[in-house]
């Protein structure tokens, strides 16, 4: 896990639950910077694309953490993972994301189910996906960046290597 630096002098800042407090506090200690977390931030970046960014303030400026990069996999599939989803549904999503062909049900929050999945009653795919999920709140709730230190420091602390592909 790295700390980088950000050039977003603009976007919202909010106030960090005690609960995302203490994973800032934990992932601060990872990479080794010595500073009190203020607050989390969300804004826009203009690149290519203008792309949802979010970070942590700290006395020193805006940053994000990143995981150093593993062969072969997506950060979909970490997010995927956080919120329970199932293997074959990830897998999925990440073959067919950009296809335009393939309409995301927005009312589940992005979550695409494969087609074994599609034929299984619902409460027991999302049984399942209670059941996997670090997120603490359940599904569909998966919009809410406020949980960002939580999911960073799950994917700083779990290890991904059987996903990763050669
Ligand atoms: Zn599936």
């Amino acid at each position: 896990m790295e700390l980088i630096k950000l050039d977003c002098p603009t976007g919202l800042q909010k106030k960090l639950s005690e609960s995302e407090y203490g994973y800032a506090k934990k992932l601060l200690e990872i990479v080794g910077v010595d500073e009190e977390p203020i607050a989390y931030f969300t804004t826009m970046k203009v690149g290519v694309h203008w792309k949802p960014t979010c970070g942590i303030v700290l006395p020193s400026g805006r940053y994000r953490f990143a995981k150093a990069v593993l062969k072969g996999i997506h950060g979909n599939l970490i997010t995927g993972l956080f919120f329970g989803y199932p293997i074959c549904c990830i897998n999925y999503f990440l073959g067919v994301r950009n296809n335009r062909d393939v309409k995301i049900d927005q009312r589940t929050n992005g979550y695409l189910q494969c087609p074994e999945c599609s034929k299984l009653p619902p409460e027991e795919v999302i049984a399942g996906i209670n059941s996997r999920r670090v997120c603490h709140s359940p599904f569909p709730i998966d919009r809410d960046e406020s949980d960002i230190m939580h999911r960073w420091y799950y994917a700083a602390t779990t290890d991904f290597t059987e996903y990763c592909k050669e």
